[in-house]
């Protein structure tokens, strides 16, 4: 267990990729605390599984992530995850949307990467780990604002990792192609509409026809490589953008 004694905060960690990420990093004996929205009786099971503790901050609103980033203390791995989507014409992209999914996928990782790197720099360790996507890299239509804030992270991830570099802090981006989790299910409806396709199109022309093996990513796929990316072996990997997309990005 080559994490015990590590505090690690994953954001937007009650679904999908964030809590595969959490639960391998608790596996590996990270104190974990999770952030995240959802049902309080799930979230409190959750937090008895993984041994952890629980942020139901908001991260579109900086206050609410310095109240996090003060209760969580001394982070030495910091996962930024959360993350949401819309999709929709850029012509008739709602600005609330737009301001949305930039706060969140993009500036709240700023907020919470300013307040935990003191601590990182005088313990001479830490990991910062951003969950980016192939749409880091790549773009698709109707997704303007979540491709804007994932190039985003990108270039952040890639600043961050050069200023921290002497200090033994790695900053890295994790990117997956299509991940089966409620992210995904959530865009099926809206995309169908921007397209003019039916639900088994979206899955089979859209979403699997970009990713060459024709699967889904696992989320616990995403979480074994963020575990990778904690250890000492690992401290040579800086401004990487890591892709787990199956292949898509090659093309
Ligand atoms: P998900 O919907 O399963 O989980 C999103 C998490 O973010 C949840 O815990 C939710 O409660 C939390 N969240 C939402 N709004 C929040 C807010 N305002 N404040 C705090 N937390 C908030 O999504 P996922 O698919 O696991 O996505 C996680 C990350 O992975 C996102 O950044 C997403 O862009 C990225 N990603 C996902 C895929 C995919 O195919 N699923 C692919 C590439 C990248």
């Amino acid at each position: 267990m080559f994490l015990e004694g590590k505090r690690a905060l994953v954001t937007g960690s009650t679904s999908g990729i964030g809590l595969a990420i959490a639960r391998a990093l608790a596996g590996e004996g990270a104190e974990v605390v999770l952030n995240g929205f959802g049902d309080e009786g799930e979230i409190a099971k959750l937090c008895e599984e993984l041994g952890a503790s629980h942020s139901g901050a908001d991260l579109t609103d900086a206050a609410q992530i310095e109240t996090m980033m003060e209760e969580a203390g001394a982070i030495d791995i910091l996962v930024n995850n959360a993350g949401v989507q819309h999709v929709s014409p850029v012509e008739d992209f709602p600005v609330d949307k737009w301001n949305l999914i930039i706060a969140l996928n993009l500036t709240a990782a700023f907020h919470t990467t300013r307040l935990a790197v003191s601590a990182m720099k005088k313990k001479g360790w830490g990991r910062i780990i951003n969950t980016a996507s192939a749409h880091s890299k790549v773009a698709s239509p109707f997704k303007s604002a979540y491709n804007a804030s994932k190039h985003g992270i990108a270039g952040f991830t890639k600043t961050i990792a050069l200023e921290l570099a002497e200090h033994g802090v790695t900053a890295n981006c994790i990117s997956p192609g299509y991940v089966w989790t409620p992210l995904i299910e959530g865009q099926i409806p809206d995309t169908m509409k921007a397209r003019g396709l039916t639900r088994e199109e979206v899955i089979n022309d859209v979403l699997l026809v970009k990713q060459a093996t024709k699967k889904f990513v696992q989320p616990e796929e995403v979480g074994a490589l963020a575990a990778f990316l904690c250890r000492d072996e690992a401290q040579n990997v800086n401004g990487a953008n890591w892709s787990v997309d199956g292949g898509w990005t090659a093309e």
